[in-house]
């Protein structure tokens, strides 16, 4: 199973949920669409409506993020994985590099992990270096240190998925090359196999993807998916990533 997960970011209004009805029926008539998945993370807002609307649908709803407490707490403006199961939606994002950048400590997203697991939500767990790591020849030791601050044996393995996402490469056209990208995501699968044994999640990459260089991707059989912004914010894009992925 492949992952084609969208991540809107700040953007989106009800009657943006025309983008998500084009995909939706795009996948319904698409001959490959038992090979994947589509999740779409819109923003709170957009949570309910959307995750109600996509209930029985081919699109999946999930959360950009979520509070590091359980239930209900006195935290202005947070809301908690309850809240978020509660509407409907079914994951939710983690550690992506714009929380870690706006305070996400590796204890902070531990949290979030935990309490998200415990009330089922399914977890994109982001992960990443930034450009001068890379430049320090750092990229697998910053990988591995982000895995094991936060993952546990304990936790269930089939509610996890890994975002391998560069930050260098968000939203910046830049991808990893071949070699560079087979190199990490088999240090990232490794890694999750000493944490988990054998069952280990999925691992996708994200940063800059898009329907002219999905098919680069491809060629890295160890790649379970996409993390997508930018392009998903387009039903176009979005479906010639889905499209040029199974050319
Ligand atoms: C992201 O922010 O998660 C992302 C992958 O963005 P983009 O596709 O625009 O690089």
């Amino acid at each position: 199973m492949k992952y084609f997960i969208g991540n809107w970011k700040m953007f989106g209004v009800p009657r943006s949920i025309s983008i998500l009805n084009k995909i939706n029926l795009f996948i319904s008539k698409d001959r490959n669409r038992k090979k994947y998945r589509v999740i779409v993370t819109p923003p709170y807002t957009l949570l309910e409506t959307f995750s109600k609307k996509f209930k029985n649908k081919k699109i999946f709803i999930g959360s950009q993020n979520c509070y590091q407490k359980d239930h209900y707490s006195s935290n202005t403006a947070a809301i908690s994985p309850y809240m978020i199961k509660k509407v409907g939606a079914k994951l939710t994002l983690i550690g992506h590099s714009d929380n870690r950048a706006e305070g996400d400590t590796d204890e902070i997203i531990k949290n979030k992990v935990i309490f998200a697991l415990k009330n089922n939500l399914k977890i994109v767990f982001c992960i990443g270096e930034n450009k001068k790591q890379k430049k320090n020849k750092q990229t697998l030791s910053v990988l591995k240190n982000q895995l094991t601050k936060v993952l546990e044996k304990k936790f269930k393995t089939n509610n996890l998925i890994v975002a391998y996402e560069p930050i260098w490469s968000i939203g910046t056209g830049k991808i990893p090359n071949q070699d560079e990208l087979l190199i990490t995501t088999l240090h990232i699968k490794k890694t999750l196999k000493n944490i988990f044994g054998k069952k280990t999640p999925p691992v996708i990459y994200g940063g800059s993807v898009d329907g002219g260089n999905v098919q680069k991707f491809k060629k890295i059989k160890e790649i379970d998916g996409f993390l997508i912004g930018g392009a998903s914010k387009d039903s176009k894009k979005f479906i010639d990533i889905i499209k040029n992925y199974y050319r």
